[in-house]
């Protein structure tokens, strides 16, 4: 099937929108890296729980290449990771699709938003946004207070003369019948829940240099692809209310999320591409085989009851949920 042709129309009305119960939907995960730098063990750690988690189903895995920005626009690099990647043995069943090539998937998406308008232009400068005062979201970023929702038609036309806007998608305010509250289920972090109005605002769904947000690319191209579980790290546990408000906009199912928590050294600070001796390129020299990198990862993160060399699919019988949730507020691992 051509993956672009697939699915962002809202189903026709009379379509059934449920599967029958003995009819199992078919389990499609996903890697979505971001070619920004060599992987490192909290990525390796979250595409091993989502392979694992796929593969323990039943299910398959697309391999998509999140290249939108600038600098992630380094094929040796996106190269070099699916390099990392095979070398794993986290094999993939679709792809690798790349980000680039699906612009007009993302530009039709924004246009049907547009068009029901639930866009606007904002002209608002870093500065503006990141004032002192801004609350911020719960992954960091500044809430909107609305600076630019309501300019008049002339007001835009003579700003856009001095700066290329960016465009925000209005989320539904306090007061708003249709609610703003966005809720789900994480499969780690349990029931989660964000006001939109209050603890989000009006986001971003295409900067002012003209890339596609992440939010509308990632939702975009899940819907397309088919993927029916989203398993990542839970520094974007944050942006997933934004991504479920999107599908509902844009009429696409909302496929189950499960965010893994962050590698922390024994000192309590978090795993970070920074620590070189823990980018794949040294991973690989360290431990020599994949089976032994991911058998003393399993084991360092409680998903094998010890540290013996185990292959990727060596360690599908031993992966649950259970155990993810259970280390869910850190993972410690201790390089050796
Ligand atoms: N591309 C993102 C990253 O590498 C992940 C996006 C996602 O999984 O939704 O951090």
């Amino acid at each position: 099937m051509d993956i672009n042709a697939r699915n962002i129309a809202t189903p026709a009305a009379n379509a059934p929108t449920m599967q029958p119960a003995s009819v199992p939907v078919p389990v499609v995960g996903r890697f979505a890296p971001s070619p920004s730098g060599r992987m490192h063990l909290g990525n390796v750690f979250s595409c091993l729980c989502s392979w694992l988690s796929a593969r323990s189903q039943g299910g398959s895995i697309v391999l998509r290449i999140e290249d939108l920005d600038d600098r992630c626009k380094r094929p040796e690099l996106a190269a070099q990771l699916i390099d990392d990647l095979a070398w794993l043995g986290l094999e993939w069943d679709e792809g690798p699709y790349y980000q680039h090539d699906r612009l007009d998937l993302y530009e039709s998406a924004l246009r049907r938003l547009n068009d029901a308008d639930l866009t606007y232009p904002c002209f608002c400068t870093r500065a503006e946004l990141h004032a002192a005062s801004a609350p911020h979201a719960s992954d960091g970023t500044p809430i909107y207070r609305g600076a630019c929702r309501n300019l008049s038609v002339e007001e835009i036309a003579r700003r856009s003369v001095l700066r290329a806007p960016a465009t925000r998608l209005r989320v539904p305010t306090v007061d708003d019948l249709a609610g703003d509250v966005i809720e789900f289920v994480d499969r780690t972090y349990g029931a989660q829940c964000e006001a939109l109005a209050t603890e989000c605002g009006d986001f971003l769904v295409r900067r002012s240099d003209g890339v596609f947000a992440y939010q509308l690319a990632v939702v975009v191209d899940d819907a397309a692809m088919g993927v029916t579980e989203v398993v990542r790290g839970c520094d974007l546990l944050g942006s997933t209310p934004r991504q479920i408000y999107l599908q509902h906009l844009l009429g696409l199912p909302t496929p189950h999320y499960a965010h893994i928590p962050l590698l922390m050294s024994p000192d309590g600070r978090r795993l970070s591409k920074r620590d070189r001796d823990l980018d794949l390129g040294e991973l690989r020299a360290r431990f020599g085989t994949p089976e032994a990198l991911l058998g003393w990862l399993a084991g360092q993160t409680g998903i094998a009851p010890d540290t013996t060399s185990r292959s990727a699919e060596q360690l599908v019988e031993h992966f649950s949920w259970n155990v993810i949730r259970a280390h869910r507020e850190n993972i410690t691992v201790t390089a050796e």
